[in-house]
């Protein structure tokens, strides 16, 4: 696919100005796409064709928009091979992963919520005073709501956020990143071949300070579900706010690993190696700063610097790869002055820090960088306070556990953390005192799609996943039926 068209009332289409942002492959550095730029004139269409969707898919029973839903997820599967290339052509990342990670997250993500409606519970009460009445809870779909994605697990972010949206019943006018639009073009064919009704799902591409912000500027969009950087989020929820609109924000994390004096690093060192280098460091739940029990810190320290040496970074297409490209060469400077930072303030580089040699001709002018630790970086650091969203962790070292806690919780965000140890009492405690939106114990990433999932703090506001994200994309309306008698 060259070009990337908008996808607006069931039609592919280029914006409207007839402009477009070409993009490359951050792997190869060759030319990959030509990607409509929407603005606002092309919103406005989106939300037209959304509002009129409304009276079909809004109204249509919750088994029927199941049926569509269901669809689509096989729809996603079918085309497995196509997806995942696409989204290692944008991303970078290793075609391994993306096959099996990505894509198979996305059509889970549209076959749990096309599930989840038709088993959904809901509340009722028996009231007794002042009268007799039956109360219950109504839910609706609140209208055109707009979905807003980033770039690291491109497909499956924006399906986590379309899905539930569309299963609650509401159209969605959606713009994947910038960097990252192709798999979501793909969505628009697959919703067409599912039979999802014209302008239920709208996908526009663009810039997020055109084509992002006009949907959250739009009269017509009545919820914002947006996933990205805690500026950004920030912008967003102050838009929200005067719109008077409600905002849910996924937004960055500095996550600790908080390993015990008798964690079981046999378990413990290779799922902090994936925890941290995953994706490139390109999640906002990756493992950034790793805190070591002071006992344990030679033997951690030897142990995790050896397996992140032997980590290979290259061709993305090579079943061989751990790490892929980053996302472009500007967010390769961005992370490298973030260890440059680091270095300033008095840490030393154990491994990485620098850009691989010797990669095949394929690949020689992609923006790769070999997995890098750091040690001895002081905790006011940036390097250890802001998210730097790449291969760069902090190792530190602790005595008291109460101090590790105040080391995970010192910093604005509050997305994950993990905590290593054989003592779970012990993890329960920590578990209770961070101040985090998930706690991991003795894993990582390993995620139940019912689970409440958010950050606190600068992370973000509100949960997804489960009843939580289909109670966001919904309006409840409680219903009184008085029954006559007095109590
Ligand atoms: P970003 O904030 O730059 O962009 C995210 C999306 O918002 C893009 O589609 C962009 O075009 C759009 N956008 C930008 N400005 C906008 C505006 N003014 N109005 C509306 N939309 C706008 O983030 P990014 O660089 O794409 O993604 C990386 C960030 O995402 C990291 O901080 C990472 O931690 C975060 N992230 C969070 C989660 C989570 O679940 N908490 C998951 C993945 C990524």
């Amino acid at each position: 696919m060259r070009e990337v068209d908008h996808f607006i009332g069931g039609a592919f289409c280029g914006a409207a100005s007839g402009a477009r942002i070409s993009r490359e492959n951050p792997a190869t550095g060759e030319p990959l796409r030509a990607i409509a730029r929407g603005d606002a004139a092309d919103v406005a269409r989106a939300v037209d064709a959304a509002r009129r969707a409304c009276a079909i898919w809004g109204r249509m029973p919750a088994a029927d928009r199941s049926r569509v839903l269901l669809a689509m997820a096989a729809g996603i599967e079918a085309r497995l091979d196509e997806l995942a290339r696409l989204e290692c052509e944008d991303t970078g990342k290793p075609l391994s992963l993306a096959r099996s990670l990505d894509i198979p997250r996305a059509a889970a993500n549209f076959r749990f919520f096309a599930t989840a409606i038709l088993h959904e519970a809901g509340e009722s009460f028996s009231t007794e005073r002042p009268a007799r009445a039956i109360n219950f809870t109504l839910r609706r779909p609140l209208g055109v709501v707009g979905c807003i994605s980033p770039w690291n697990l491109p497909l499956y972010l924006f399906t986590w956020k379309i899905a539930p949206a569309l299963a609650a019943g509401n159209c969605v006018v959606a713009k994947p990143s910038e960097l990252t639009p192709t798999t979501a073009a793909v969505l628009g064919e697959i919703a067409q071949a599912a039979g999802l009704p014209a302008g239920a799902l709208n996908i526009v591409h663009g810039l997020g300070g055109e084509a992002g912000q006009a949907i959250v500027d739009h009269a017509e969009v009545c919820a914002v579900s947006f996933t990205g950087g805690t500026t950004t989020g920030r912008r967003i929820a102050a838009r929200c706010g005067e719109r008077l609109i409600p905002a849910s924000l996924e937004l960055g994390g500095k996550n600790a690993a908080i390993v015990c004096e008798d964690a079981d690093l046999s378990i413990a060192l290779p799922e902090i190696v994936r925890s941290s280098f995953l994706n490139q460091g390109e999640i906002c739940l990756c493992s950034s700063r790793i805190l070591v029990h002071r006992s344990r810190m030679k033997e951690f320290t030897e142990r995790f610097v050896a397996a992140v040496n032997a980590l290979t970074v290259g061709d993305p297409l090579s079943a061989e790869t751990d790490l892929g490209a980053l996302i472009s060469k500007d967010h390769r400077e961005k992370v490298l002055a973030a260890v440059e930072r680091g270095v300033r303030d008095g840490g030393v580089v154990a491994a990485g820090g620098e850009v691989p040699r010797g990669l095949p001709a394929r690949v020689a002018n992609g923006a790769f960088l070999r997995p890098t630790v750091l040690l001895g970086v002081p905790q006011d650091s940036t390097c250890v306070q802001e998210e730097t969203f790449g291969p760069v962790v902090t190792v530190h070292g602790f005595d008291r556990h109460r101090d590790a806690v105040a080391m995970a919780n010192g910093t604005r965000y509050g997305l994950s953390a993990s905590v290593w140890t054989r003592d779970l009492s012990r993890a329960h405690r920590m578990a209770g005192a961070l101040d985090a939106g998930t706690v991991w114990v003795n894993c990582w990433m390993l995620r139940d799609l019912r689970v409440p999932f958010g950050g606190t703090k600068d992370s973000g506001i509100g949960r997804e996943g489960g009843v939580h994200a289909l109670h966001f994309f919904s309006e409840p309306t409680n219903v009184c039926i008085a029954t006559g008698d007095q109590s």
